[in-house]
């Protein structure tokens, strides 16, 4: 067994990261500036997206879109349960009401079917989710939303480098991504909005910023015109330069993180294939690039005799550690109990988020790390059968 713990990600931050960081601190200009315009820029160029806006989140982004279309009571939009809370939580709090399309169960991703079963009179809003690192299947989602003219906005959060039939996610249509600390590259907390949309792009950085009509920041006044004014009420979800200039250094390192991470997934699938207990995702039939976000594997709970939980503890006493990406949203206690939904409403969805666990996946693993995990999975799933 492991005598350290293997966490199931850790942000790869170097001492160049911190000294930059610590630059920043000493140049007197913390707050949004240089660095993040600069870093929304390195973003455009790198993903061929036509704008971008650096925020303090993925959640924030999604609050302001929802804002900017003028979602509210009596709209609706298509989501998947499969996906993190944030999302949903927004909707509910802008009035509107989540309905949820059911996901591929191999690929865990929404599909045109499952998303044309969801639409009504009063969709206004269609948010597919990439899943960890693959891509949803653009072009069948795209004309649809395009025929019943539905806003559609690409959750990325798990998208930092995906591509999909050779084109970055983020290059066209409107997409949110996710720097927290275990995306693909990170800014301590942080969100870039991408769209090819320029008057969205304008309302976003108008409501990121207290709706203030100006958004150029100036070197000699340290800071935006002092005349700006407010043209809607807006939020205060602007990136720091603090965090940007993370964003900047680890972007040129995406397409290493990325090789890493491939790397790291290909030698799980591997090894598990040897385990029949253990079913890993399906990657998409169309051409993609998967940015290996996450490794998500299901445990058939039928034939290993333990539950996943047991399966999670029983890794962690052996010092790996795991995740869940993730409980369906539809089975939290706030949506059952207070929204009517309930188990039974989506069965692909529910089997997954029943049998799902993050194997630990960074681009600072090394190939013996995996092997770790699977000789602790091997021991976990045969003393599971056997007690
Ligand atoms: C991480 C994540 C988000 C939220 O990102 P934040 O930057 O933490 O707000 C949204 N959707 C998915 C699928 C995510 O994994």
């Amino acid at each position: 067994m492991r005598d350290t713990f293997l966490p199931f990600s850790r942000p790869a931050i170097t001492e160049q990261d911190i000294a930059a960081v610590g630059e920043v601190l000493r140049s007197g200009w913390i707050t949004t500036g240089e660095k993040a315009v600069e870093f929304e820029q390195k973003f455009c160029e790198y993903f061929g997206c036509a704008g971008s806006v650096a925020l303090s989140s993925a959640t924030g982004a999604m609050h302001i879109l929802l804002q900017a279309l003028g979602i509210s009571p009596g709209d609706e939009v298509v989501t998947a349960s499969m996906t993190w809370v944030s999302t949903v939580n927004l909707i509910v709090l802008a009035g509107a009401t989540p309905v949820f399309a059911d996901i591929d169960k191999d690929t865990l991703m929404v599909t045109e079917e499952s998303i044309k079963a969801c639409i009504s009179s009063r969709t206004r809003l269609i948010v597919p989710v990439h899943f960890a690192g693959a891509p949803a299947d653009m072009d069948p989602i795209r004309k649809l939303a395009l025929d019943k003219n539905i806003f559609l906005a690409e959750d990325a959060a798990h998208a930092l480098g995906t591509e999909y039939k050779g084109e970055p996610v983020g290059k066209s249509g409107t997409s949110i991504f996710s720097f927290h600390p275990i995306k693909n590259i990170t800014t301590g907390e942080g969100g870039m909005f991408c769209s090819d949309d320029q008057q969205l792009l304008e309302r976003i950085r108008r409501l990121k910023f207290h709706g203030l009509g100006v958004d150029a920041y100036d070197r000699q006044m340290q800071g935006r015109s002092p005349q700006a004014q407010v043209i809607e009420p807006g939020y205060k979800y602007n990136m720091t330069d603090i965090s940007a200039v993370l964003g900047i250094r680890q972007l040129h390192r995406l397409e290493a993180f990325n090789n890493k991470r491939t790397e790291l997934a290909l030698r799980y699938r591997e090894r598990l294939s040897e385990v029949d207990e253990i079913l890993p995702l399906v990657d998409p039939s169309y051409p993609m690039k998967h940015a290996w976000h996450l490794f998500v594997v299901r445990l058939d709970t039928d034939r290993a005799g333990i539950s996943r939980e047991e399966f999670m503890q029983a890794l962690k006493e052996k010092n790996i550690g795991t995740g869940i990406h993730f409980v369906a949203v539809h089975l939290h206690k706030y949506y059952l109990e207070s929204f009517g939904t309930h188990r039974g409403m989506l069965p692909a969805t529910e089997w997954n988020s029943d049998r799902i666990c993050s194997l630990p996946l960074f681009p600072d693993m090394t190939a013996d790390d995996v092997d770790d995990v699977i000789d602790a999975i091997k021991k976990v799933l045969k003393n599971g059968t056997s007690t």
